[in-house]
């Protein structure tokens, strides 16, 4: 069986890449570039506009409802853009964040593009002088497209439901995925009516040019980052499952092999979205992070079986095939500001902590306190120790029920003093994460200095 251990490590110290830096310019950047894209969209809605127009009956609701349209349908575009996978954005901002700004923005493009429909045919209606209804029925009727555009509107409709948090919660998590990315097809649908019909680009073909320059700014980011770099990347390292080993109760590692390991660029801390192509698994992909650095040609991810896909990785048989997304993720050695670092970790959450403490430059002084139920439960306690070890930092374990040890603001101050010049990283179940980063803070972490990694989006 192969396995990746501290001891492994150092009888043979691997050549790799390192994960790169964040890229805050470039970030900068695609928010001056998003900003722009906005600006256009507006300046679009008033193309060609004139005031005879306005003053024609129904011209104020159209042209309200073409700003609806632009605005709503840029927004979704930018919510699109946020999901791609940019790598610049990805390692700047991390995919935590990235999702928490696409779900923000997520309420605005539906409720723009609906009041879009509304005042589009209020203004039609009054313009020919007929109800709203009749006009709603004429534009289904006479225009091109429109049968799509509304069918494209149902779906974000959907899509926007069944994300909302309490239907989150009762949904498949692939059920939700399979809606969510029925977005793609919403905006193929959507896209034709507003060429076609939209007024400042029959008139216009500056305006049409423009339209069609900012979608295929999207088509080319989702193409590049969400099917070819990842394409690419699976063809050059051609993963396959080597062993399995377990680690805990419920608690697998998968040893994955490949080829050009060493050119994967990576830091401890990141995760991979992971698709192991074996029966009732091939068609999912989820995210794990990395519990120890690349050893070329091998990698490992450890984990927990909590649902369907998680517990059948301990049946996965060595060859099969493994298509992984990533690296992602900023729970990495870049947003260290000191030299002293305490890592905290709870159940399979020490995962990412695992390699992190690997990747952590040779200065930092570290403290790792790790929590489980049980000193059975604790998860590669003998790597962390002995990487710690060899650091000449502080290796804690509280093990027990919460009632018999709490991990509470007199016993974290008793394992790692004040915390005002430490950087801090906690990874665990979110309970966990917000406890302790609330103890952390009482003890005098900056808020800038407090890292997480909580294991779902
Ligand atoms: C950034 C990150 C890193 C992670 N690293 C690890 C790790 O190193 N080890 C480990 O054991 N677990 C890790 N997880 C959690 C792991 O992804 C889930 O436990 C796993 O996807 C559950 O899938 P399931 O089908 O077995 O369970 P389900 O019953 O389908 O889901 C259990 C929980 O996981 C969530 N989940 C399911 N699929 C996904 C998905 N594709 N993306 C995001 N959330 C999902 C569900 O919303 C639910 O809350 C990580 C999660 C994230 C977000």
């Amino acid at each position: 069986m192969t396995t990746i251990s501290p001891t492994r490590a150092s009888a043979r110290t691997p050549r790799r890449r390192p994960g790169p830096a964040p890229a805050p310019k470039v970030t900068d950047a695609l928010a001056v570039i998003a900003g722009v894209g906005l600006g256009l969209a507006i300046a679009l809605a008033f193309w060609g506009e004139s005031f005879g127009a306005l003053r024609a009956p129904g011209g104020w609701y159209e042209l309200a409802a073409r700003l609806c349209a632009l605005v709503g349908t840029y927004l979704m575009l930018v919510m699109v853009v946020l999901m791609t996978r940019l790598p610049w954005l990805e390692r700047s901002v991390g995919q935590d964040r990235l999702v928490r700004w696409h779900r923000r923005i997520g309420g605005w493009p539906i409720a723009l593009i609906a009041l879009h429909i509304v005042l589009v045919t209020w203004g039609y209606a009054q313009a020919s002088s007929v109800g709203f209804l009749k006009q709603f029925w004429m534009f289904i009727v006479h225009y091109p497209d429109i049968l799509e555009a509304i069918a494209a509107f149902l779906l974000l409709v959907t899509a926007g439901v069944t994300s909302a948090k309490i239907a989150r919660q009762r949904l498949r998590y692939e059920t939700w995925w399979i809606v969510h990315v029925s977005v793609y097809l919403a905006l193929g649908l959507a896209f034709f009516h507003q060429i076609r019909i939209g007024v400042m680009f029959i008139t216009s073909p500056v305006a049409r040019g423009v339209w069609i320059a900012i979608w295929l700014g999207v088509v080319v980011s989702i193409v590049s980052f969400r099917v070819a770099l990842p394409m690419g990347r699976n063809l050059r390292h051609q993963l396959r499952v080597d062993s399995v080993a377990h680690e805990a109760p419920d608690v697998y590692s998968v040893i994955v092999s490949g080829r050009a390991l060493s050119r994967l660029a990576v830091s401890g801390g990141q995760f991979l979205q992971w698709r192991f192509l074996a029966p009732g698994l091939w068609w999912h992909a989820h995210p794990y992070s990395l519990s120890a650095l690349p050893r070329p040609p091998y990698l490992r991810v450890t984990i927990k079986g909590l649902g369907d896909q998680s517990r059948a990785v301990a049946r996965l048989k060595p060859g099969t095939r493994v298509i992984v997304e990533g690296p992602y993720g900023t729970f990495t050695r870049h947003r260290l500001m000191t030299s002293r670092v305490v890592l905290i970790g709870a159940g399979v959450g020490v995962t990412p902590l695992r390699a992190l403490l690997e990747d952590l430059p040779s200065s930092s002084a570290v403290t790792v306190v790790v929590r489980a139920r049980s000193a059975a439960h604790v998860i590669h306690g003998r790597e962390l120790a002995e990487l710690v070890e060899r650091r000449g930092g502080q290796y804690y374990e509280l093990c027990g029920s919460r009632d018999e040890v709490r991990l509470d603001e007199r016993t974290m101050r008793g394992l790692v003093g004040d915390l005002r010049d430490a950087d801090v990283y906690v990874c665990g179940p979110s309970d966990f994460t917000d406890a302790v980063a609330e103890i952390a803070r009482r003890l005098g972490a900056p808020p800038d200095r407090l890292h997480y990694e909580t294991f779902s989006f």
